[in-house]
């Protein structure tokens, strides 16, 4: 469905670059949302952020001016930032109260609603290409544990120890965190490296961000195919085989023809509102792209007590909206220039 009424009022909200007709491609990222106020990053830590988001917007840029899938565009994207220590997921990921990475993800193609997730993966080194597998390669959507591990195995999918997803501020963020709650503080894994030092005051603001950093891509090709992935560690000290939102297609993940959702944030809330196929569902039926968002993210979300947000394409925009301090975000379009953003003042 075009809704040329809705493109044009979500391009006057400054997210996307001025222009009149729907861009040729468009891609939207999210490195995960919290409370990321201004002047509580140091300077070197936002720019590296910053210089993160830029570069993803970049490269699924590149693919997609190349006449590229949003599929792979969205896989390229997800794989670099589950390689890139400062997100929530793959290698950085936060860790169980048991000690271990439990990585989630998710990824669905708007034209025909295919779907592939994984949950509780603890060696795939890319758990998105191993949700795309899901989607191609099996007559399931969903796979978890040992025998998503299994099914990765027998795609010839790249596997790890746990250990290579280990780092020291997310196992100190752990081990402060199972403190609170009153539980044993795991043995370090073997194989992780010497215990090193690590800074105080970044743990406190890792823990007031909620240390979130899932990482999320909405792409749009240049045939009108929407593509939506997420990729997770999930929350910090998470137990019991916890699963939140992200691998939930519908609740962190969702697409169909005309609008894609990643999400992020208090994954119990986003499952419960089934937020990301919500967003769709309002915007399918009448609402604009905006009326949506603020409806589900700003009214229902928060009247709810949940806190987080979303990146969405509607027809060819990219948008975003959260409810938190902050959110790490780029967006990029056809023959524009990449919108990079942290906080809730700006763009
Ligand atoms: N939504 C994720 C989860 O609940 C966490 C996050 O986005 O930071 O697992």
């Amino acid at each position: 469905m075009i809704r040329t009424l809705t493109l044009a009022a979500s391009l006057c909200l400054g997210v996307a670059s001025a222009q009149e007709a729907e861009p040729s491609w468009s891609v939207v990222i999210h490195g995960g949302a919290g409370v990321i106020e201004r002047g509580a990053l140091d300077a070197q830590t936002e720019a590296a952020y910053r210089a993160a988001m830029n570069d993803a917007a970049v490269a699924a840029g590149e693919i997609l001016a190349a006449g590229g899938s949003a599929l792979d565009a969205v896989e390229a994207v997800i794989r670099v930032l589950e390689d890139d220590p400062k997100f929530n997921a793959g290698r950085g990921a936060v860790f169980t109260s048991e000690g271990r990475n439990e990585l989630d993800a998710s990824i669905m193609r708007a034209s025909d609603r295919q779907a592939g997730a994984v949950s509780s993966v603890t060696t795939v080194r890319h758990p998105i290409s191993l949700a795309r597998a899901v989607m191609e390669d099996s007559p399931h959507v969903m796979l978890s544990g040992a025998g998503a591990e299994s099914f990765a195995a027998e795609q010839g999918l790249e596997q790890v120890d746990n250990v290579y997803f280990f780092t020291e501020r997310r196992w100190a963020s752990m081990a402060r965190a199972a403190i609170r709650m009153g539980l044993p503080v795991p043995p370090r894994p073997e194989g992780a490296p010497q215990a090193e030092p690590v800074n105080e005051g970044a743990l406190d603001l890792m823990e007031r961000e909620h240390a979130f950093g899932t990482v999320g891509v909405v792409a749009r090709d240049q045939s009108g195919e929407i593509v939506a992935g997420t990729s997770t560690g999930g929350t910090t000290a998470k137990r019991w085989g916890r699963v939140g939102d992200s691998p939930i297609i519908g609740a962190g993940t969702y697409a169909e023809p005309g609008c894609g959702i990643s999400a992020t944030g208090t994954g119990e809330y986003f499952i419960r509102l089934n937020i990301a196929a919500r967003i769709c569902t309002y915007f399918e039926t009448g609402m604009s792209a905006d009326e949506a968002l603020d409806a589900v993210i700003m009214d229902e979300l928060t009247g709810l007590g949940g806190d987080g947000g979303v990146i969405m394409i509607a027809d060819g925009a990219p948008l975003w909206r959260f409810n938190t301090a902050g959110m790490y975000r780029a967006s990029l379009v056809a023959g524009g220039d990449p919108v990079v953003a942290i906080f809730g003042d700006e763009e």
